[in-house]
């Protein structure tokens, strides 16, 4: 399982400068997460001001 950003991500950048493993990157229109570097801490979830990061079975 890894975490997935939905649409209500706004671009703020703050999970990407959070995450441990660098697995989130600026995509088109929203942050998105490589789910081969994620290893489901859940960091971005607790420091995102919109809840985009959502766990994704
Ligand atoms: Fe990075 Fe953790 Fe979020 Fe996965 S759950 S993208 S490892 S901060
Ligand atoms: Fe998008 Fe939330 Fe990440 Fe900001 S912290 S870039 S709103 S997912």
């Amino acid at each position: 399982m890894t975490y997935k950003i939905t649409d209500d991500c706004i671009s703020c950048g703050t999970c990407a400068d959070e995450c441990p493993v660098g697995a989130i990157t600026e995509g088109d229109g929203k942050y998105e997460i490589d789910p081969d570097k994620c290893i489901d801490c859940g960091t971005c979830a607790g420091v995102c001001p919109v809840e985009a990061p959502k766990p994704e079975e």
